[in-house]
């Protein structure tokens, strides 16, 4: 079991990630940055 923050790969907050294996973390972390980027867009679309 492996657990990586977001920090570490070089995201902007400290959610943990928790897989068996890198490429796992490295999914988990992408779909996360994706729905980051997503709330983002949303919020400085509805200013
Ligand atoms: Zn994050």
């Amino acid at each position: 079991m492996k657990t990586m923050t977001c920090n570490q790969l070089a995201g902007a907050c400290n959610l943990e990630f928790h897989a068996n294996t890198f490429e796992e973390i490295k999914e988990m972390s992408m779909k996360h940055g994706m729905e980051m980027f997503q709330k983002m867009t949303s919020l400085i679309l509805m200013r």
